[in-house]
């Protein structure tokens, strides 16, 4: 019998490509906040869970422990529209990320922070490069 493996997987693989999942969201942006570009430390639900929002790709946007607690249960798009730090440029970065165009969403998050390079490695490396210049 073989249904201690099968449990033993069903177990495991949903935590682990939960893991993965969540960092290849951080990766996309470089570990930086959708909202106001500070370190990413979280994943925000664009559309609240309360509100149906879905744990997708397209509803799950990196955002900072500040943003992401003080939006709590707003519809992100609004919330974000009344920050100091608004950018129209990010608001089309997350409204292109919501659609699932999230090559459209860097492009949109890169114009709005000439500095925001995306690259896969080397990641914390780039970001003191910068801050130092
Ligand atoms: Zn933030």
């Amino acid at each position: 019998m073989h249904t201690n493996d099968a449990v033993f997987l069903e177990d495991l693989c949903p935590k682990f490509r939960l893991r993965q999942w969540r960092k290849s969201i951080h990766r996309f942006t470089g570990q930086s906040c959708i909202y106001c570009g500070k370190p990413s430390e979280s994943i925000d639900h664009v559309l609240p869970r309360s509100q149906g929002g879905l744990s997708t790709t397209e509803n799950c946007v990196p955002a900072c422990l500040s943003c992401n607690g003080d939006k709590s249960d707003e519809n992100a798009l609004y919330w974000y529209r009344r920050q100091k730090f608004y950018d129209p440029r990010r608001a089309m970065a997350i409204r292109a990320w919501l659609e699932g165009d999230l090559r459209l969403a860097l492009r949109l998050l890169q114009w709005a922070n000439p500095n925001f390079k995306v690259k896969n490695k080397n990641l914390e490396i780039d970001e003191q490069r910068y801050k130092a210049a």
